[in-house]
């Protein structure tokens, strides 16, 4: 829902120095398949991605950090974000609202850096509309719908009707995996972590993304003229 109209999106400036450009890593999965944990574990395991700190008007839950795990706001003041363009991309989810705040991305891409994206299938289509060869769309699925109840239900979180309505949105998460570049299911934590970590190291290689190189590259070819040049 963010507003296409004003792009002011950070283009390939060349910056001098910068080895690489910047990617945005984009998790998501339907609630109880694991993306949390693959986050935790990517952003513990790797010091050049960075998480992005999304704005909700969801409560606080136990053991959340504000500035860590979210920004809490209250509704007018996400609306007022809304109204001055402050978010990359924002969506409904879950009768709450969620935005990625703009400047934070804004001022990282520019420096090269890549972050971490938990964000619903709503915010992956605006991202994907506004910065398509910047992003990296991961969908992570359940190793089937029983097993993703089994963990919801092993949570403890929630009671019957709750897991019911989680169930339903799982259901209308997973009807767009196919919006999604890469799909990995999670029956083993361990090894989709390591296919997510793979997926990443991966993308950072792309020779588009590697602007680094190009003066590189020209050198060893100045200096290396073909035969008979
Ligand atoms: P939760 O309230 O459980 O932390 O998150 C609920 C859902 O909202 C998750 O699927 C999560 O990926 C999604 N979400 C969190 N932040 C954002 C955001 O900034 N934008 C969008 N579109 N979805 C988000």
């Amino acid at each position: 829902m963010a507003d296409q109209s004003e792009e002011n999106w950070p283009e390939d400036d060349g910056a001098p120095g910068l080895k690489r450009r910047g990617l945005m890593f984009i998790l998501s999965s339907p609630s109880g398949a694991g993306k949390t944990t693959i986050a935790r574990k990517l952003l513990a395991s790797d010091p050049e991605i960075f998480l992005s700190v999304s704005a909700t008007t969801r409560p606080m839950r136990p053991g959340e950090v504000e500035g860590k795990d979210y920004h809490f706001v209250d509704k007018p003041t996400f609306d007022t974000m809304v109204e001055e363009h402050a978010f990359l991309e924002w969506a409904h989810v879950f009768g709450h609202s969620y935005g990625t705040p703009k400047a934070q991305i804004w001022n990282g891409m520019k420096d090269g850096r890549d972050f971490l994206f938990d964000i619903d299938w709503q915010g992956t289509q605006q991202l994907n509309q506004r910065a398509h060869e910047d992003v990296v769309p991961v969908f992570i699925l359940p190793p089937s719908i029983d097993e993703l109840r089994r963990r919801l239900i092993a949570r403890g979180t929630d009671d019957t009707k709750v897991i019911d309505a989680r169930m339903e949105r799982a259901r209308a998460e997973i009807s767009h995996w196919s919006e999604y570049r890469y799909v990995v299911v999670n029956d083993d934590v361990d090894r989709c972590f390591e296919q997510v970590r793979e997926i990443l190291q991966a993308e950072r290689m792309r020779r588009e993304r590697q602007t680094g190189l190009v003066s590189f590259v020209r050198e060893l070819l100045d200096n290396n003229p073909p035969p008979g040049a």
